[in-house]
């Protein structure tokens, strides 16, 4: 059986250090070994685990793109925080970078924001295998980036299920903050 650090010594400081970051993030072994497809990345990804705070990789049933989408993400602030990363996605992915790398870098930021701006909250509001899933939707064009043709910013559209009516985020949140502005009156 290889030792760990022999199968170490033929990867990169960068390959490590992304392993690590989708260790912290609480990826599956599966996504792992998707996303960085070197030789015993399965094993070493749960030698990292067994080293870390969290000890087991997580398991279970993947919530397909749809839920995740029409339900767990419906809200507004949900959605605004998706589609902030899927635009940042995007653009590293027409920039040319590889999907892993595209995927890791904004889910990092995303991650220091969010200690950064929530320090009492330990959970992330947008989990790291969700984020994962629906960006593989829009690789594989399951789902778009639309413009929005009233502001111009760009909402993410899921093609299926086609009952997903689009609408605009941004759009409906500078309504909803115009609605809950107090009425300023003047003499
Ligand atoms: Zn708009």
């Amino acid at each position: 059986m290889l030792k760990r650090q022999q199968v170490l010594a033929h990867w990169t400081p960068r390959q490590i250090q992304q392993i690590r970051d989708l260790v912290s993030f609480q990826a599956r072994v599966d996504t792992i070994k998707a996303l960085m497809p070197l030789p015993h990345v399965e094993s070493v990804a749960r030698q990292f685990y067994l080293s870390s705070a969290d000890s087991v990789p997580p398991r279970g049933a993947k919530a397909p793109v749809s839920t995740l989408i029409l339900k767990t993400y419906a809200p507004r602030t949900s959605k605004l925080a998706l589609n902030f990363m899927y635009n940042q996605f995007d653009d590293l992915q027409k920039a040319g970078f590889t999907f892993a790398d595209s995927v890791l870098y904004v889910y990092k930021s995303y991650m220091q924001d969010h200690h950064h701006l929530a320090a009492n909250s330990p959970t992330p509001f947008v989990k790291f295998e969700h984020f994962y899933s629906i960006a593989s939707h829009l690789v594989t064009k399951n789902a778009v980036l639309q413009r929005c043709s009233t502001c111009g910013s760009r909402n993410f559209f899921l093609r299926n299920p086609s009952r997903y009516v689009s609408s605009c985020i941004s759009c409906e949140s500078i309504a909803a903050v115009s609605r809950a502005a107090p009425v300023v009156r003047t003499a």
